[in-house]
């Protein structure tokens, strides 16, 4: 047998094995078990202590020093009370992974004994030697160290291990000089801008309880899960995480039986696993179902801070990988794993809130909600029009470029969906027309008046790559892999950008003055119409439409990137103390570096599998055929195989030229363009060859495991 053939053979007896006591290990039972929630702080910290930290914790005082060896010996308590021995500070750097040290908490005595030590320092600061992370030039290596500080926002929790636990601590990744080397801070940076725009325009309207505004998120995540055995047999899986090659499978999605269908055991099991491993944690995951593709599933947690819930989609990306591993599965989180069936994407459902509960994107039930929740609403539109070029920039990678555009993912155009209620609404502020109060719940805003919101603005638009959805956006376009904090950096930005220009100039009216208010509301409608858009945005009139516009359509990293190059984007990410003008370059050109390096990688794994597999197999099929005589069938399936694989060693010679060519770049940006028109196309010109020599060569040959295997037996 093959090992394609063992492989499936075994699949085939695969039994779900119970893991967990699920009556005792009840949702209620074990959320938050692994975090030092509030609960755990009450537990271990005296009430003084415990009060301030909270007050920390919620934004509202600065951290004391002089509590920080009380905390940390309290966190170390709680930790080794669960079977704890190390310790590590927690971060993501620009690698777009997580990164973490361990140390243990052991501490010779000199008498051959050693004790438990965590001092606050250690909670405090780490020094990790930071030249091996990404900083886009910040850190020359002669100054190598970086910091790690503890982002008292986001909880403590425990990594809990068949073989150990260790305590992890989340925090922020800063080099010598100050500067952020990570993805955490821009965003925490971004936070505090928007918020503190937000409540100036808050108290406009009249607003003196709330005392904070931070944005929400609640990402759903899309994966694939395949079977192990299948998987590992692919080199391009292993290394790129996509494939590289594979024909089509005989049957796809086009059945539509796999979106919200019955979840097969195996991967229930699965889901079941995760969920309780992930409320543990502290992650409310709360949805679980069937996505479109053969193999594809979706996860959605309730939404929380964003800067936590940022965090708790590492976790997420982490857990289900490790705990696929446990089931015998790969999982794959690229944005485009399989041609021809639809990739992941994360939906990043978006809000503001205040620290007293009010969500500010919510139409609210009478006219004074309805008129600021107006003004947040076009001051979002507002937001997203004059920076779709940077939230473009924001989602750009290597692995999204597959998705975007691609007929089953939002293009690459940033519009805005709102639904028909509000378009309307907002059609009319542009107008200006003057309109007689209506009855019931209106405001007359002088030029219109509006009329009341419903929050369930009912219709859907999935084509639509930033939609409201009733009382928050969405924003569609971001990649499964990425890690959140970077799109909503953006967004928070571009947002806090919009917000106070609405303050300043709110700030010149009388408060209550609803006349100006509609003013103001009606000339930002009419500046900013168009980027609202309610129809097909798969549709080739939408992107002549969209050019008609003026609206940016940056289809791949290579046309987005430079967004962030702008005099636009380097004022405006450091008028608010986001990123510095060094800050932004380094990160960007990170960015850059990335997408090469990506490519390269891909084009040499294709490279390797053509050669080494691919061709091999296709020499063993043609020596099969001529051994088995001249026949007038055989010749003809030789000659075809024949003249494929001479395409095929063209191809490689192709790719390998091209993959040369690039590399003779003279700056990173060039390169990067030589990947994007010279070897994108020839690996695509080298998998076309490849594909139709698998649709010909003896199934029992061919090296990889097919789409069909791997979409469908697992
Ligand atoms: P829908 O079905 O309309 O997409 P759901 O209620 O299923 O809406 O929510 C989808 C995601 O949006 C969930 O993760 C949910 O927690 C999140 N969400 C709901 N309200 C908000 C909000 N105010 N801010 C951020 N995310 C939110
Ligand atoms: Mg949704």
């Amino acid at each position: 047998m093959t090992a394609r053939q063992t492989a499936i053979a075994e699949i085939a007896t695969v039994k779900v094995a119970p893991t967990q006591d699920y009556v005792e290990q009840a949702g209620q039972a074990i959320f938050g078990q692994y975090v030092f929630n509030d609960e755990a702080q009450r537990a271990y910290l005296a009430k003084p202590i415990h009060r301030k930290l909270r007050r920390t914790v919620e934004g509202l005082e600065p951290f004391d020093p002089a509590i920080v060896d009380a905390v940390a010996h309290a966190v170390k308590e709680w930790a080794m009370a669960h079977g704890a021995t190390h310790y590590t500070h927690w971060f993501v750097p620009m690698t777009g992974s997580t990164a973490e040290k361990h140390d243990s908490f052991l501490a010779p005595t000199g008498e051959g004994k050693t004790i438990a030590e965590f001092s606050g320092r250690n909670l405090l600061q780490g020094e990790p030697d930071a030249s091996s992370f990404p900083s886009g030039g910040i850190r020359a290596t002669f100054e190598a160290r970086g910091y790690t500080a503890w982002d008292v926002t986001s909880p403590i929790f425990l990594q809990v291990e068949p073989n150990g636990v260790t305590l992890t601590i989340p925090t922020a990744f800063v080099s010598y000089t100050g500067e952020a080397l990570d993805h955490k801070i821009p965003l925490l940076r971004s936070q505090e801008a928007v918020g503190t725009q937000a409540l100036r325009v808050l108290r406009w309207f009249g607003n003196t309880t709330a005392s904070r505004v931070f944005t929400t998120i609640g990402p759903e995540q899309e994966y694939f899960l395949i079977d192990r055995r299948l998987a590992e047999q692919r080199p391009d899986l292993v290394l790129t995480g996509r494939t590289l090659f594979g024909a089509a499978s005989p049957k796809g999605q086009e059945l539509e039986d796999q979106y919200f269908g019955p979840i097969r055991e195996r991967i229930l099991a699965y889901m079941m696993d995760l969920d309780r491993e992930l409320w543990r944690m502290g992650v409310p995951s709360k949805t679980r179902h069937n996505e479109v593709a053969p193999a594809q599933f979706e996860m959605a947690p309730v939404f929380e801070a964003t800067s936590v819930g940022s965090d708790h989609n590492m976790l997420v990306m982490s857990l289900m990988r490790k705990i696929a591993t446990r089931h015998g599965l790969m999982l794959l989180i690229h944005e485009k794993p399989f041609a021809g069936i639809n990739g992941s994407g994360k939906h990043n459902n978006w809000s503001m809130a205040t620290d007293d509960g009010e969500n500010l994107l919510d139409p609210g039930t009478d006219p004074h909600e309805s008129a600021q929740f107006l003004a947040f609403l076009m001051a979002v539109i507002r937001g997203v029009d004059d920076h779709a070029d940077l939230l473009r920039a924001g989602i750009a990678d290597a692995g999204n470029d597959h998705r975007l555009g691609a007929n089953e993912a939002p293009p690459a155009i940033i519009s805005i969906f709102l639904g028909s209620q509000l378009t309307d609404v907002v059609e009319q502020l542009a107008a200006g027309a003057a309109k007689g109060s209506r009855k019931g719940g209106s405001v007359a805003l002088g030029v219109i008046s509006l009329p009341e919101l419903a929050k369930d603005a009912t219709d859907r638009n999935r084509t639509s790559p930033f939609a409201f959805t009733g009382n928050k956006f969405e924003f569609r376009a971001v990649g499964s892999s990425a890690p959140i904090y970077w799109p909503q950096t953006v967004l928070n930005t571009a947002v806090a950008d919009s917000l106070a220009r609405l303050a300043d100039d709110l700030e010149r009216l009388e408060p209550g003055d609803m006349a100006g208010l509609g003013t103001i509301l009606s000339g930002m409608a009419k500046d900013h119409s168009k980027v609202l858009f309610e129809g097909n945005g798969y549709s080739e009139e939408w992107h002549a439409e969209a050019a008609r516009r003026g609206l940016p359509n940056n289809r791949t990293t290579v046309d987005a990137l430079p967004a962030l190059a702008t005099d636009k984007a380097r004022s405006l990410f450091s008028r608010f103390g986001v990123l510095s003008e060094r800050e932004l370059e380094a990160r960007t050109e990170v960015y850059w570096e990335r997408y090469v390096k990506v490519q390269d990688i891909e084009a040499s794994t294709a490279l390797d599998i053509a050669r080494t597999m691919i061709l091999p197999a296709t020499v063993s099929y043609l020596g099969q055929l001529a051994a088995a005589g001249s026949s007038r069938g055989v010749a003809a399936v030789a000659d075809t195989v024949a003249g494929l694989a001479d395409g095929l060693v063209d191809a490689i010679d192709a790719l390998e030229a091209a993959q040369h060519a690039a590399h003779e770049a003279a700056s990173v940006h060039e390169e990067a363009a030589a990947f994007a028109e010279g070897v994108i196309p020839a690996q695509n010109a080298l998998r076309a060859a490849a594909d139709a020599l698998e649709a010909v060569v003896a199934d029992d040959l061919w090296p990889l495991p097919k789409y069909r295997e791997l979409l469908f037996q697992y």
